[in-house]
């Protein structure tokens, strides 16, 4: 077990297979992209079978591929066919633009995928184009199509709202997702960004959300949380709602700095150069690639994730005087 030194227990693994993204969102990163990770220190196929593996012994039940985006990996289906084949299997999901999903769905689902999360900030293709700097909406849509076509469901859409952009945009994601059945989580804007330029200030709050959907939707919390990132709400009645593909609909908003969950946090994050981060806000982290290249064995590399887990930060002190953004930024650590 990897328990840390306030009683959390890590049994989720988000796991990143690259730092590269074929998205330049403009609350993400700067359009010439980041300093991009040499051949050599990225991990090979077999590296992040080998550490998943051990982290499966160490009772990760929850792998989720991450980036950078998973899918510009040149192998996700053998990869997701091999974690699928750890015993106990874990549940396996997929973070993606959605860019190149429709080619990738069915085949991702038959190697044993088990569910999808696709990034969908805004249905206006001009905007999407200036919000990400790439004109890829259709190819998105088709992906998310195709998510589902495949079965893996629930598709969740995870959306970031930013002022002066996208924010009026809040009702008409969540009516889509409604009609179609897909899940919709609101992520709240954190201080990742490679530019430097998040704003308490002007990043948009659960509760600003959550009274722009009051006004044209019922929206009831859901009890039950556990150690989800997302608060989740029943959506009851609202505009459309004959049109809707379940009788009630869900909504999810991912609060991480106003409403901060890290008490119950089950999370580690493994970057795609092969260093362990017990939060997404840690500033320093634990190399497991060069002991994996220096022959350890599985027991000492265990040892080295169970001491790495034991020293994990009770929280990410956003909002706190020694605050201080983590170097790497969000796309590069595995979002
Ligand atoms: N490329 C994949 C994708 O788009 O889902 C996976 C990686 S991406 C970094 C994961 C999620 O993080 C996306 O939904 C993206 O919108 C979100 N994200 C990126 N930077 C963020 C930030 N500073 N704060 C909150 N969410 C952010």
């Amino acid at each position: 077990m990897l328990r840390d030194g306030f009683g959390r227990v890590a049994t989720d693994l988000r796991l990143s297979l690259t730092d590269l993204c074929s998205l330049r969102c403009t609350y993400c990163m700067p359009a010439e992209g980041l300093d991009w990770l040499a051949p050599a220190q990225r991990l090979t196929d077999d590296e992040f079978v080998a550490l998943a593996a051990v982290f499966v012994s160490l009772g990760v039940r929850t792998i989720r591929l991450t980036g950078g985006e998973p899918l510009v990996y040149p192998r996700v289906p053998a990869i997701v066919r091999r974690l699928a084949a750890l015993d106990p299997r874990p549940e396996l999901s997929l973070t993606t633009n959605g860019v190149a999903l429709a080619r990738h769905a069915e085949q991702l689902a038959r190697a044993g995928l088990d569910r999808v999360n696709v990034s969908l900030d805004t249905l206006d293709r001009a905007r999407f184009a200036e919000l990400t700097r790439r004109d890829r909406l259709p190819a998105v849509l088709d992906g998310i199509d195709a998510a589902a076509a495949a079965g893996l469901h629930p598709v969740k859409l995870n959306a970031v709202l930013v002022r002066g952009e996208n924010l009026h945009e809040a009702p008409a994601l969540l009516d889509r997702a409604l009609r179609h059945g897909h899940r919709l989580r609101f992520i709240e804007h954190m201080p990742l960004d490679a530019g430097h330029t998040w704003d308490r200030e002007q990043m948009v709050t659960a509760e600003e959300i959550l009274e722009l959907l009051s006004a044209d939707y019922a929206v009831v919390p859901r009890a039950g949380r556990g150690p989800a990132p997302a608060e989740e709400f029943d959506v009851l009645d609202g505009p459309g709602r004959a049109q809707w593909a379940t009788p009630t609909g869900r909504v999810g908003i991912i609060a991480s700095v106003t409403r901060p969950f890290c008490r119950d946090c089950d999370r580690l994050r493994l970057t795609a150069d092969g260093q362990l981060r017990t939060c997404l806000f840690a500033r320093d982290e634990t190399d497991l690639r060069g002991p994996l290249r220096a022959g350890a064995s599985a027991a000492e590399l265990a040892e080295l994730i169970v001491g790495a887990v034991a020293g994990k930060q009770a929280g990410h002190g956003i909002g706190g005087a020694g605050f201080v953004q983590p170097t790497r930024s969000m796309s590069a650590i595995g979002g």
